[in-house]
This record gives C-alpha cells, structure tokens and sequence, in this order.
C-alpha cells in the first residue's frame, strides 16, 4: 500500500537515501530540512519527481507539513562530532523540540513515528557488545552530552508518547553507518580518512587508534530502517553491523584499498570518545528478519568511488582510482 511519509532530515546523508528507497518502492516523501548539515545536492535527483515534495524548515520550530501523512521519520540532528559540538544548542533543540513537534503531528495523522537514535545513548560502553538491554554509560555534562543527551531524551519522549497517549512508535539505534553523500569535510572516521587517502595527505588517528567502531554500509542500515518502519515494533532495535575494527586497522584498510601513498599521523582522542563500540543485533534479527550483508571492503570501495567522484579528476592519487 502506498504511504506518505514526512523524513525529517531528508536532505542529509542517510536521510537522502531514505527518501531514495521510500520513493522507488512507490511511497510519497515529504522531505523536511534546514539544510544546516546536509545538502540540496543530495536530493537535487528527486525535485521534480511526483512523488517528492521539499520543505526548508528547522524542525525544532515548525514543522510545516499539509495534509495528512502515514509516517513520520525523524533523522533530523547533526550526527558527526565536529557537526554537533559546533552546534550545540541545536542539536539540544531539535532532539527535544524537534521530536515533541514530530510525535504531536503524528499524533493528530495517527502516523507511525520513526526515532533515529543512536549507539551513543550507550556512551563510553561497560557491556560490549551492546544490547538494548544495557542503559549506557553517557557523562552528561561533557560535550558529547548535547548529542547523546538529547538523544536518551528523544528516546524518553517518544515512548513516553506511545505509553501516554497511545502514539503509534519505534525506535532503532543506529550505529556507525558509511555510504555515498557522506561530505568529504563532515568529519566522521570513514569520511576523513577516505577523504584524505584520495587527496594523498595523512590519515588522522584520534589516539592511539585502538578503539573500536562496527561500521554498517548505508545501504544496510537503510534497509533496517525501513523494516522497522513496516513492523508493529517499538523498540528500541539496534540497527548496525556487529564487524568490529579498530579505527587504526580501519586506516590501514583505507590506505590499501585506494592504493594511496599515504601515511598515518595521530592526533589527540577527542574527550570521551567512546573506546569501543560494536551491536548485538539479536533483536533486528528475530523481530525484523533484519541483517547487515555489505563487506567492509565493499562498502568503503563504493565509497571511495562516489568521494572520489565527487572530488572531481586529480583529487586523488591516480586520478582517483580505487582497488577492491
Ligand atoms: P546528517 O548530518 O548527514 O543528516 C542530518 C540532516 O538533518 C541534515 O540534512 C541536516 O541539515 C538536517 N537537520 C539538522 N537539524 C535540523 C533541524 N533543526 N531542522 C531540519 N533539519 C535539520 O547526518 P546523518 O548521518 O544522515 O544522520 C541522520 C540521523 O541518523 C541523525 O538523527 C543521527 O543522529 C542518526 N544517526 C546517524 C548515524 C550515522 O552513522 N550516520 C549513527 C547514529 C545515529
Ligand atoms: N577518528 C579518527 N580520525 C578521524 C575521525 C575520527 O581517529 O579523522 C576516530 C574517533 O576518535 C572515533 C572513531 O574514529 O574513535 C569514530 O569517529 P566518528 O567521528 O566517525 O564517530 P563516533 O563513533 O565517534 O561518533
């Protein structure tokens, strides 16, 4: 049946690809974004399509949707460290406001509300790997609180909704996803890292490199969204690849699968940077059918390729070219 869904942060990176998949399956989109982390460009394919509409607008202040929706997908909220410490009341604002305007129109549509929360409601883990079971270990008052906080809020919020007001929700936490559109200069692992190989400058390790991150290709991590959007599920679900590396083993693979000439410099760890992060998708597997299936390798050639694409001919070493 088709569907009208409203995706909140339509014009960022896995928002855009949302949209994508919403659209081909033959649902209608209303994208919603102020376009303060993500980009025109990444959904300039769909303007003009029938079954696409844009909104600008800072959802933390309105939400101005006509007419009446089936979904509403909350992915708005800068999502990359340097994003969300330069933006911090944002990020506080649209994870609090942001979410009480999307559950109180989904409310008035009898809409399904979507939550994109995130491994970082764990914090600096104690359990690993994490299941949604565990409630985390956040400092909250250090500053990756404006983004874990508001989330373990967002979280709060929606299913205080469901329980209070009978609010049809779900809730999936999303763990370190790559893909196209991610920005050269959005300042997440794979996209520095990527970014620099092809420009042949030095990959940046925070530290010594020995954390841990599980990355999930975004192509994956779209189709958990989307079966969570479908299933009469609250959650919270945990949406990730449980392949952990650590973030040197993740430069190395980097500086081979380019071929770049390379090097590894460190930098200071940025302050509570979580020391290893991996899913326990126990849940997305026996309540959604949901598992992730790209290689790494896949994942960050694909990658590499639309960065490099993007870069434009000689921004990268051999013009650009990838192997894997
Ligand atoms: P992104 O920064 O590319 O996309 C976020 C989008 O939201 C951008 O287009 C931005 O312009 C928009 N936005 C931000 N504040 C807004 C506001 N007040 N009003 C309207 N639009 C606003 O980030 P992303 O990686 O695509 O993340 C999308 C969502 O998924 C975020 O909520 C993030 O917390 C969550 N998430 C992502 C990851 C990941 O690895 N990519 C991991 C965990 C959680
Ligand atoms: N990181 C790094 N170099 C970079 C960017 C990030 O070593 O240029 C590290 C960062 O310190 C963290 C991991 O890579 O340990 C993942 O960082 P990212 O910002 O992608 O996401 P996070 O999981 O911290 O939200």
């Amino acid at each position: 049946m088709t569907a009208r869904v409203a995706v909140l942060g339509g014009a960022g990176f896995l928002g855009s690809h949302l949209c994508d998949r919403l659209v081909a399956r033959g649902d209608a989109v209303v994208c919603v974004d102020d376009f303060s982390t993500g980009r025109r460009a990444n959904v300039a394919h769909l303007v003009g399509h029938p079954s696409f509409s844009l909104v600008e607008a800072d959802v933390s202040r309105s939400l101005p949707v006509e007419g009446t929706l089936d979904a509403i997908c909350h992915l708005a909220s800068p999502a990359s460290p340097p994003d969300y410490l330069a933006r911090p009341l944002a990020t506080l604002a649209v994870g609090s406001e942001g979410t009480r305007l999307g559950l109180e129109l989904a409310e008035q549509c009898g809409a399904r509300f979507l939550l994109a929360s995130t491994s970082e409601v764990y914090g600096d883990p104690a359990v690993h790997p994490q299941p949604e079971s565990y409630w985390g270990n956040v400092n909250p008052v250090g500053p990756r609180s404006v983004y874990d906080e508001a989330k373990r809020f967002a979280e709060a919020l929606t299913l205080a909704h469901h329980r209070v007001r009978g609010t049809d929700v779900g809730v999936v936490r999303i763990f370190n996803t790559y893909g196209p559109r991610l920005r050269a200069d959005d300042g997440r692992v794979v996209s520095n890292f990527l970014a620099q190989a092809l420009r042949g400058e030095p990959l940046t390790v925070y530290g010594d490199g020995s954390q841990t991150r599980s990355l999930c290709y975004v192509e994956d991590e779209i189709g958990g969204l989307l079966a969570m959007l479908d299933a009469p599920v609250t959650g919270p679900v945990n949406i990730g690849n449980p392949d952990e590396h650590t973030v040197l083993e993740l430069a190395r693979e980097v500086i081979e699968l380019t071929g770049s000439s390379s090097t590894i410099v460190h930098r200071p760890l940025p302050a509570d940077d979580p020391v290893r992060r991996r899913p326990d998708i126990t849940l997305a597997r026996q309540l959604l059918g949901w598992e992730p299936t790209t290689p790494l390798a896949v994942g960050l050639a694909r990658t590499a390729e639309a960065l490099a694409a993007e870069q434009g001919p000689g921004g990268g070493p051999e013009e650009g070219a990838v192997h894997g």
